[in-house]
């Protein structure tokens, strides 16, 4: 028996396919125990109140059943939370993960490309390469690795969207579908809507503006949708506060949706997710006040950090700040000893050497975090 491993995974090796052999695996670092500032979720539980409603509609939630195959009220909700005028629709997602794959199977002609920009959300080419389209990634605009060592807070244009190169990578690989995360994750900056938009009318293909941070954004694609025939805005519940539930949604055209929706595997959103969204969306409000103590206590914690010398945090509006410090890997370290799990971006993309992302948590979690990251700097140095 005891050569079963070893005959199992040579079977695997020979049977899989090679890009999901040399795929690696979405790491998720085990948070026990830890301040936990590095997956943007929203810190605060839900009002005491909302919750025992919550409750009581869960208790009574038939879990021997299916769920509604297509959660009409739901929709609806989201809809209107909107405002889509007719003739648009959404389509449910089991996160904005899911919809991504989606799209991805939907649009994957023999030869398709997928474009995306670097450094960006890791899923849009995880998913290119798994579900065997090409993928392209244009870098962005970056200032880092210039005279001054990149430490400075030295100009506006990092991480903006270099146009000719992408306009040109557009026109010579013809994308079938392009991603755009509006504000961008990891480096936290919103585009600028004009190079958006550009981008959507220089498309041949399908351009998802991803908006996974609208909560914390001064702008958003939704009010375009009418003008763009070959654009969808794609959004997730969960920053605002509903990680767990996992809930995503593309909204676009119902030309779109409804080709779309014959990819979605039925029941894709469970019964308990249906519900709690549904009682959370009638209480929207709540979640938008919290998002707006989460993006004034950004903006203290940007300035915070910009006041440490030698780190250079970039603008944000999402729940997140990017950062740039020497040592960072040990920096990263230091914060760990010190009970506090940011992200850790050095050592991936080359763009982002040297590079943290830290959540914006509670006030009290945001000076903790501080006063962790002063020591991890002195002790790196
Ligand atoms: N898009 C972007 C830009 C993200 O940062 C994330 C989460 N990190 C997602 C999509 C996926 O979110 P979810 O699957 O939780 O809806």
């Amino acid at each position: 028996m005891s050569s079963i491993p070893a005959s199992a995974s040579s079977l695997a090796g020979a049977l899989l396919r090679q890009e999901v052999l040399d795929l690696h695996a979405y790491h998720v670092p085990d948070s026990g125990g830890y301040i936990k500032l590095d997956a943007m979720e929203n810190p605060y539980p839900i009002p005491q109140a909302l919750r025992e409603e919550i409750s009581a509609t869960v208790a009574n939630a038939a879990i021997n059943r299916y769920p509604d195959p297509n959660p009409a009220v739901l929709k609806e909700k989201i809809r209107s939370m909107l405002g889509l005028p007719q003739g648009m629709e959404v389509l449910l997602g089991n996160g904005s993960d899911e919809l991504i794959q989606l799209l991805a199977m939907a649009l994957n002609k023999p030869g398709a490309t997928l474009l995306s920009v670097e450094p960006s959300f890791v899923m849009y080419r995880m998913i290119a390469i798994f579900t065997g389209m090409r993928y392209v990634g244009v870098p962005l605009l970056t200032n880092s690795g210039t005279a001054n060592s990149g430490l400075a807070n030295s100009g506006a244009a990092d991480f903006s969207l270099d146009m000719p190169a992408t306009l040109a990578a557009i026109e010579r690989e013809q994308p079938a579908l392009v991603f755009l995360a509006y504000p961008n994750n990891p480096t936290g900056n919103l585009f600028s809507a004009l190079d958006v938009k550009q981008i959507i009318e220089a498309s041949p293909g399908l351009v998802v503006v991803d908006e996974a941070y609208y909560a914390f954004a001064s702008d958003s694609f939704i009010p375009h949708l009418a003008r763009y025939p070959n654009l969808l805005v794609m959004r997730t519940f969960s920053k605002l506060g509903m990680a767990g539930l996992r809930l995503g949604f593309l909204a676009g055209s119902t030309a779109w949706l409804g080709q779309l929706e014959k990819l979605r595997l039925p029941y894709n959103v469970g019964v308990l997710t249906q519900l709690v969204a549904g009682k959370l969306l009638d209480h929207h409000e709540v979640l938008l006040q919290q998002a707006e103590q989460i993006k004034q206590d950004r903006t203290r914690l940007h300035r915070q950090l910009s006041e440490i010398p030698a780190l250079r945090v970039y603008p944000s509006e999402a729940n997140f700040l990017l950062f740039r410090v020497a040592k960072a890997t040990e920096v990263f370290s230091g914060l760990k000893q010190r009970g506090v799990l940011i992200k850790n971006l050095d050592g991936g993309h080359p763009m982002l050497k040297d590079c943290l992302r830290v959540t914006v948590g509670t006030p009290e979690e945001n000076q903790k975090f501080i006063a962790a990251l002063q020591e991890s700097i002195i002790q790196s140095a």
